[in-house]
């Protein structure tokens, strides 16, 4: 197994048995993550992507069993933020660096098309890139977003294992999610994807299939996120285990099979794991993701419990940020980061 994956440092390929097996036992993790660390210094250097992440509205129809912020969930405060306090944080974000906005919501239409779009144009003008991140729409609908400046898409399939999808997605449709994810690409998006690991019921056969969905689909960034239970939802009472490690393993064998693509050390796995995150910039990852919303309720964004939510004060943090990165020879890099800048 050792030589084989010495082979997949340079040949970034692995068979679906062969990665089974990897994610079966923890005997050749350290030599996973050595050279998903090896693969990311090769092709992407030692620069770090920072996106800044709105998440702008907690408000949602549907009823994803492992999501704090499902419609039947109602113990949680729901929000929207203004168009005002959004271009203000976004703004805030431009004046410490930051290059790329994430606007991350829930799926109900709480802003028109017209006010996201014009929202979009906004932020575009303060020379940043735009990803979205708000679930499933029509094709005219992300057509108008990429008119209006948008330049990534963030739609994680969840999981590719069908049955657990629909047991755990009841009101939507598999096939639909992987569409969106065709439209996007089509429409010239950078196209991120992802899934949860250590969902009740997951396989590693269904993870091994994941990670060959995220190659095949021509994903530009793959976000991985341990499973974490969330009270008041269908999931609150499973999974004990800490999946951490299984999630940092998905994670560097997604860098070893995908060399130059962009992938978040994920606000789940400095949740779960104090010290998460660096640790998985240390097994592939090059992008993180910090909140850049100028809201005291950032609490209420609760996907689920103790989530990690950084300083509110976003100068702080990100100077803090740059003097941690300096102590693993990393630093924040000056430019927007799309995956063709990795090259
Ligand atoms: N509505 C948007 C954004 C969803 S929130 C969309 O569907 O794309 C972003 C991500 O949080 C989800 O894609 C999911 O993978 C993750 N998430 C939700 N609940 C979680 C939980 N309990 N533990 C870990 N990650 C979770």
């Amino acid at each position: 197994m050792e030589n084989i994956l010495n082979k997949a440092e340079s040949s970034h390929s692995l068979t679906k048995e062969h990665i089974i097996s990897l994610l079966s036992t923890s005997e050749f993790d350290n030599t996973i993550f050595n050279i998903a660390n090896n693969v990311r210094k090769k092709y992407i250097g030692d620069k770090i992507h920072l996106r800044g992440l709105i998440e702008f509205s907690n408000i949602c129809p549907n009823t994803c069993f492992y999501c704090g912020l499902r419609g039947e969930n109602t113990s949680i405060k729901r929000f929207t933020l203004s168009k005002d306090l959004i271009i203000k944080s976004a703004k805030n974000a431009a004046k410490y660096g930051y290059k790329t906005i994430v606007l991350q919501s829930g799926e109900s239409k709480v802003i028109s098309d017209e006010e996201l779009c014009s929202i979009i144009s906004e932020i575009k003008k303060l020379d940043m890139a735009i990803t979205l991140s708000i679930g499933e729409k029509t094709e005219e609908e992300y057509k108008s977003y990429k008119e209006a400046g948008a330049d990534r898409f963030l739609l994680r399939i969840e999981t590719t294992d069908k049955e657990l999808y629909k047991k755990y997605h009841p009101k939507m449709n598999f096939e639909n999610r992987v569409n969106c994810l065709k439209i996007l690409k089509q429409l010239g998006y950078e196209v991120g994807t992802g899934c949860l690991v250590g969902l009740p019921e997951q396989t590693v056969k269904s993870l091994a299939d994941d990670i060959l969905f995220f190659k095949e689909i021509g994903a530009d960034m793959v976000g991985l996120g341990p499973f974490i239970p969330c009270p008041h939802t269908p999931l609150e009472n499973t999974g004990i285990k800490n999946h951490f490690v299984l999630a940092l393993k998905v994670m560097a064998i997604t860098r070893i099979l995908l060399p130059d693509i962009n992938i978040p050390a994920t606000t789940a796995m400095e949740s779960l794991q104090k010290g998460g995150a660096f640790l998985a910039l240390n097994s592939g990852a090059n992008v993180i993701m910090p909140n850049v919303s100028l809201y005291e309720e950032r609490e209420n964004y609760q996907i689920y419990p103790n989530k990690f939510i950084a300083s509110n004060d976003v100068k702080t943090y990100r100077e803090n940020l740059e003097t941690e990165l300096a102590k693993i020879g990393r630093f924040v890099s000056k430019d927007k980061g799309f995956r063709a800048e990795n090259k």
